[in-house]
């Protein structure tokens, strides 16, 4: 009998920690941001799921074998997920120098056998912001004029770059492999004039710095942009509207007007998201062509009155050049570069994207055909598809735009051989061969062109 006990007895006890072993696991910890520098105050985020709950989570940084606690909850419960954020770096915890250094998180499970978990992130201290010098040139800027700043940031960093009020252009290293940076960037149509551009730097640790660019914008007010009104006829409100939105509801103003604000919007959120489809080197070595013997019948930013039946129903800004040749022309690109996009994208009808490198890309819209497809080189001067009127275009034209970053602008200095020379080659320290002799547009143009007055 006793040696049954004995050996029953084990059991009794093994048995429900064994259960009690097979029921715990330990929590799983996870840093949704990346976190590779550590500064003044560097935002880290915790998120930890445990079935069985969480009894507690605690960070430390390791430096030179001394550990110092960061941050701590310790507030035992049954929630099986949970996200936490603090901040760690030399703000609270002085004794941290600059360099190596490890944060560790642990957390343990709300059960029984507090079973823990633990991951460690090797770190860098920067207890310094970076800094910036910026190029002393003058830029001169006027609405939806783009240009080059170059600029150097010593001390580490993460991200870098230009920003105008809320907009941010990237960075990118000098193309000639100097030391230094450089980025792109733009005054958008819709900017408040007087805002100033300035080059950042920022470490992800809580170290932003900022410094201002000279800009000389024009003395007089800034360029005022025609207005127009625009006539729109039953049949090309039919038209649009059949193409566009054929299972729509409401009348059709509505379902126009509709048309023009919310698929205007997301079209050109589309074309935006196109700037992280580019190249780290300009893929173009020449300047930029204008389509041949075409006649401008819009150009940028100008404001557009949508009048119905004596009545404006809409205003919208056109932010790009419409260019007229004959129908179904072969529409050329502006300039080398690789096909990002290439299909149909709501108002702009069937639509090419040509990235030319650094986040600078050209847009045709309103084509009947396309020759091409994304991933595609094209050469400047290469036949991509035929000019039409799909999309929101009352005539046969080329729709013409031009992006960077994914803020659209005005081309026109980029058709200007002498304008990429002093702006962009010169300052970039890149070689560009100049511009091939271009065929002048033809002082009388073709009559028949579209037969349609209106263009979109
Ligand atoms: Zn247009």
């Amino acid at each position: 009998m006793r040696k049954v006990l004995l050996f029953v007895l084990p059991l009794f006890i093994l048995i429900p920690i064994a259960m009690l072993m097979g029921c715990s696991s330990a929590p799983t910890i996870e840093l949704p941001t990346p976190v590779s520098i550590i500064g003044q105050a560097t935002p880290i985020v915790v998120h930890v799921t445990n079935p069985r709950g969480i009894r507690s989570v605690s960070a430390t940084v390791e430096q030179n074998g001394a550990s110092y606690p960061v941050w701590k909850m310790e507030q035992p419960s049954k929630t099986k997920e949970a996200v936490w954020s603090f901040t760690a770096g030399v703000k609270t915890t002085p004794q941290l120098k600059d360099g190596k250094a490890k944060l560790i998180v642990e957390a343990t499970s709300n059960d029984l056998l507090h079973k823990s978990a633990r991951v460690e992130r090797d770190v860098t201290i920067v207890t310094q912001p970076p800094s910036i010098s910026v190029d002393s040139e003058q830029h001169y800027l006027y609405i939806g004029m783009a240009d080059a700043a170059t600029f150097s940031v010593t001390g580490a960093y993460t991200a870098a770059g230009v920003r105008v009020g809320d907009q941010s252009y990237r960075a990118w290293p000098m193309p000639s492999g100097k030391p230094g940076l450089f980025s792109l960037f733009a005054f958008a149509w819709n900017m408040p004039q007087g805002t100033i551009p300035l080059v950042f730097a920022s470490n992800g640790a809580g170290n932003d710095v900022t410094s201002p660019i000279t800009v000389i914008f024009p003395k007089k007010e800034q360029p005022h942009y025609t207005v127009h009104d625009l006539q729109v006829s039953d049949a090309f409100m039919q038209k649009v509207v059949g193409e566009l939105d054929p299972n729509g509801s409401g009348d059709m103003v509505t379902r126009f007007v509709r048309i023009n604000n919310e698929m205007r919007k997301s079209n050109n959120k589309t074309l935006s998201d196109l700037r992280f489809k580019t190249a780290d080197h300009f893929l173009f070595t020449q300047p930029f062509q204008r389509q041949s013997h075409s006649q401008a019948e819009a150009t940028f930013a100008d404001l557009r009155n949508y009048i119905y039946q004596g009545k404006k129903i809409d205003q919208q800004v056109h932010l790009g050049y419409d260019l007229a040749v004959t129908q179904h022309v072969g529409v050329e690109a502006s300039n080398d570069g690789r096909i990002v996009w290439a299909a149909p994208l709501g108002i702009y009808g069937n639509c090419v994207v040509v990235d030319h490198g650094y986040g600078l890309q050209t847009i045709y819209g309103h084509m009947s055909h396309i020759d091409v497809h994304e991933g595609d080189m094209v050469k400047r001067g290469q036949i991509m598809g035929q000019s039409g009127m799909t999309g929101m275009a009352g005539g046969d034209h080329i729709h013409f735009a031009m992006q960077l970053d994914g803020v659209q602008i005005d081309p026109k200095e980029w058709w200007d051989p002498h304008w990429i020379q002093d702006h962009i080659t010169r300052r970039l320290d890149v070689g560009m061969a100049p511009a091939p002799e271009v065929a002048a547009a033809p002082a009388k143009r073709h009559a028949h062109r579209a037969g349609s007055k209106r263009r979109r």
